[in-house]
This record gives structure tokens, sequence and C-alpha cells, in this order.
């Protein structure tokens, strides 16, 4: 019997002692399990008392009740003390909050750079009186290649990697330059036309070729037309992309079956008088492939070329864009990397 009452005594004690140095209504809840529950520590007392004699229980008995009686007011005195203290403590730091304290911003989206691009050549285009017009990417032979002097002997069909549809006949277009076709076969001249799109073309990939990129083309046609008018428009294209009003051009020929004479505009470096390594030491950044319409191109879209001429040029949006902004891989316009795309 002694014993028993040691045991209770020890369990007393050891009750105090958890309780005092309980911070959490978590743990207290631990120490109520142990102690009172009903696996716990002093239902264990009671089963062992239903094997002692009638005088042990006589004495034993009142004093586990006890023991359960103290125990359970204890942990409810505490269970206040520490809800008070909680309270208290939130009041404290509602009334001490951080003005300054730096919260994460809440991340907003931005626009793509694509519709960034295509917005300031499309301004930059109304302004100089072109109308925007648009055009399928899914295209036929015809508007691709026939229509653009290009028949189907022609050897510049071997420079366009073209993605052949398993219908006869039918690709992703390869040039935005189909747009000037369908435009032309439904606008009557005069006529002044700003056109953008996805072009496709079936080749490997690496830091400066896509086999999907865009264009950006411009064509017009009026009575008048010359080279003089071509390079005043892209000149001042250009001055107002670069946001440089002393940028000047150079023009070298070049060969695109659908204008005649066909050239390359090249545009001063914006960046160096001396030579920089985007333009690789040359104070010059190939930019345009230009030229006069090609008489038979005026003729498929039933327009007299002894009456009109045309002049077109044509661009990559991706390549203008990588030397305005520097971007130095073009595979991070089709990429999903936050970084890049935020900047825009
Ligand atoms: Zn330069």
């Amino acid at each position: 019997m002694e014993d028993v009452k040691n045991h209770i005594t020890q369990l007393q004690q050891a009750f105090t002692q958890e309780l005092a140095e309980t911070h959490s209504l978590e743990a207290l809840e631990g120490i109520r399990i142990s102690y009172l529950g009903r696996q716990g520590k002093i239902a264990a007392l009671m089963v062992q008392l239903k094997h002692a004699t009638l005088e042990e229980k006589r004495i034993l008995g009142p004093l586990l009740n006890t023991l359960k009686a103290a125990c359970e007011s204890a942990l409810l005195t505490k269970k206040k003390q520490l809800e008070e203290l909680m309270q208290s403590e939130a009041t404290q730091q509602e009334r001490y909050f951080d003005v300054t304290a730096n919260i994460p911003a809440n991340q907003q989206g931005s626009l793509h750079i694509y519709t960034h691009l295509i917005e300031q050549l499309e301004n930059i285009f109304i302004s100089m009186g072109f109308t925007i017009v648009d055009g399928p990417e899914l295209e036929t032979d015809y508007y691709n290649f026939e229509a653009l002097n290009i028949p189907a002997d022609h050897p510049a069909r071997d420079l366009h990697d073209t993605f052949w549809l398993s219908n006869p006949g039918f690709l992703l277009r390869t040039h935005t330059s189909t747009v000037q076709i369908r435009s032309m076969q439904t606008i009557k001249p005069p006529l002044a036309l700003f056109s953008t799109g996805r072009c496709y073309r079936n080749e490997a990939t690496d830091a400066t070729h896509e086999f999907m990129f865009m264009q950006g083309e411009c064509l017009l046609v009026d009575t008048h037309v010359s080279i003089a008018n071509v390079l005043a428009t892209a000149q001042t294209f250009l001055q107002r992309f670069f946001e440089k009003e002393d940028l000047t051009i150079r023009v070298r020929p070049g060969y695109f079956p659908f204008v005649e004479p066909g050239f390359e505009i090249d545009a001063s470096c914006p960046f160096c008088t001396q030579g920089c390594s985007v333009c690789k030491r040359t104070r010059w950044i190939e930019l345009l492939g230009a030229g006069l319409v090609h008489p038979h191109v005026l003729q498929s879209c039933s327009i007299d070329p002894e009456k009109y001429r045309g002049f077109a040029f044509g661009f990559g949006l991706e390549r203008l864009a990588m030397i305005k902004y520097n971007i130095t891989d073009i595979r991070l316009f089709h990429s999903s990397k936050l970084s890049f795309l935020t900047q825009f």
C-alpha cells in the first residue's frame, strides 16, 4: 500500500512539473491525455485498485480521486492562462505591426514580347498611312509560291524548307508575302498595307533559327512608285523603331523572285559609331529584304503593271527585337521563361 501511496505522490509531482514547463495548448492537451485519458496514468492506478483489499480501497480511493480532481482543476487553470497569454500576444502584434515591412509584391502579368512588338510596328506603319491586313497561316502552293513568281520548277523553292501537309498542294506558309496576293485580289490600288504573322520553315533550331517565327511586311501600290519611295519609307520606319533620328541606310543588291529589282537594306548601327559587338564591328546591320513588286505578281492579282507599280519590304520580327533589346537566343520568344517574358 505504501508503494501505491508513493506512486500517487510521484505522479502528482511529475504532473505539476510538466504543467509548469508547458507553453502551448497542444502540449497541454498531450499532458491531459497522458494523465487523465482513458489509457492514462491515473486510469492505470484505478485499475490496480480493483485488486486491493477493502481497507486499502477505503484509503487509496479518496487519495486517487483527490489526485484526479486536482489534476483536472490545474489543467483548467493552465489552459485559461495560456489562452489569455496568446490573446494578449495577438493584440500586441496587431498594435505594433511594421508598416515598413517588405511584403513580396503580387506577380502581375505583362505583355508578351510579340504583342509588344506588333503594337510598336503597327503604330509606326499606321502613322505612315498604311492599313493593317492579315492572312491565314495554312496556305496553298498558289499563294505561297505560284502567285509570287515562284513556279514549281523554280530553284528558289529550295530556299524555303517547306512544311507540306499530307493534303496535296497545302502547306504552312513560309513567308507573309502570301498576304500581299490575298490583299491585292480584293483591294484595288492605290493601296498601302502592312501585315505581321507567323511563318514556318522546316529547319533545325539554334540560337538564331526557329522553325516558327514572325515576319512583318509592307506593300505599297500606286501609279508613281519608285525606289526612292521604298528607301524613304524603310529609313523612316527604322528610325522610329530604333528611336534614332540620325539612323541611315545603305542598299545592296539582293534576290527575291517576287520583286524586280530586289535589294537588301542595311541600317547604320543604332548603338555605335566606331563598331561594336551588335554590328560585328562593321557599323552596319542587315535588316530588310526589299524591292519593286515584280510585274508577274501584279498580273497574278489582275493589276495592270503598265499602269501601276509597287514596292515591298519585309523583315523578321525576332531579328529586329533581338537587336533592339539585346536578346541572344531566338528560342526565348517561344519559351515560358518568366525572367525573360516579364521584361516587356
Ligand atoms: Zn555597332
